[in-house]
């Protein structure tokens, strides 16, 4: 764990769009037993982009995105994340989830660690990390999530905004190249939605690569690159937000935005 400081102190700017895609799913089926969950998804994400999925619940956006950290087994079609790939077996499995951070609805905090020590717990477990270069990370992140004051807590002390921050503070502790959120913001009380928000709208400012699976479309608008509505297992449309929520396309793609706007 040699470039602690130096991921933390200057996170690397990466425009969008500039280099090869460092997600790349082609032809990509998946089923639940004889359920298709997933239908011909192909997708590249490029280093520092910004991806807003969204639909109607059922439509496989959890299983999307679960699939690229390999949370999922996937029958047919290929995933490469940052030229590793995701089908060719466990080892590699292993390698992609030390790129990719993850942040789900529930925030899955340990209940019986305090915040700090759930922040220390990965990168000393799987990156070989002493427990001073854990502990200075882990302080990092979450100066930088402006949540080190409650460092010493277990989350029950914490409100469901500050658990959410301390849950993606952990994931940056194994400084991911690509961070996944599973409706992150959908769990918690209205109020403390946008601390959330603000603190994902500070990981894009700093270059990121991002998917987001969210139905906050104020984030979509103002931080997305481009906007995936997914429907039946299937990508249906796909756009910059301006584009995705002025002229959209598919009559599945209006009644959804109907609903939600
Ligand atoms: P979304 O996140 O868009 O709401 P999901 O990816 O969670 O959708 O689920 C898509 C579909 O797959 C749903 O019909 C759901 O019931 C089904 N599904 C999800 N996980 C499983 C599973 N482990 N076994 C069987 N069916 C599943
Ligand atoms: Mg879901």
């Amino acid at each position: 764990m040699t470039d602690t400081n130096t991921a933390a102190a200057a996170p690397v700017r990466r425009e969008a769009g500039s280099s090869e895609p460092i997600i790349r799913i082609q032809g990509l089926n998946k089923w639940f037993g004889h359920f298709q969950v997933l239908t011909d998804i192909s997708l590249a994400v490029s280093p520092g982009e910004r991806i807003v999925i969204c639909g109607p619940s059922g439509s496989g956006k959890s299983t999307l995105i679960r699939c690229i950290n390999g949370l999922e087994k996937v029958q047919q079609g290929t995933i490469v994340v940052d030229d590793i790939a995701l089908t060719a077996g466990e080892r590699n499995i292993e390698a992609v989830r030390q790129e990719v951070g993850m942040v789900f609805q529930q925030f899955n905090l340990f209940p019986h660690m305090t915040v700090l020590q759930n922040c220390m717990l990965a990168p000393m477990r799987s990156r070989g990390a002493s427990k001073a270069q854990a502990e200075e990370l882990a302080m990092t992140y979450l100066r930088r999530v402006r949540i080190a004051d409650q460092a010493a807590k277990y989350p029950s002390q914490l409100s469901g905004g500050q658990q959410q921050r301390v849950a993606i503070a952990r994931a940056l502790c194994m400084t991911p190249k690509i961070m996944l959120f599973d409706e992150p913001t959908s769990a918690l009380d209205p109020e403390m939605v946008k601390e959330v928000l603000d603190t994902m709208i500070g990981l894009a400012q700093d270059g990121m690569t991002m998917l987001c699976v969210t139905h906050e479309m104020g984030f979509a608008r103002s931080v997305a690159d481009r906007v995936i509505f997914m429907a039946d297992g299937r990508i249906v449309e796909e756009g910059v937000p301006a584009e995705f929520f002025g002229n959209p396309k598919h009559d599945k793609t209006r009644t959804f935005l109907g609903q939600i706007l």
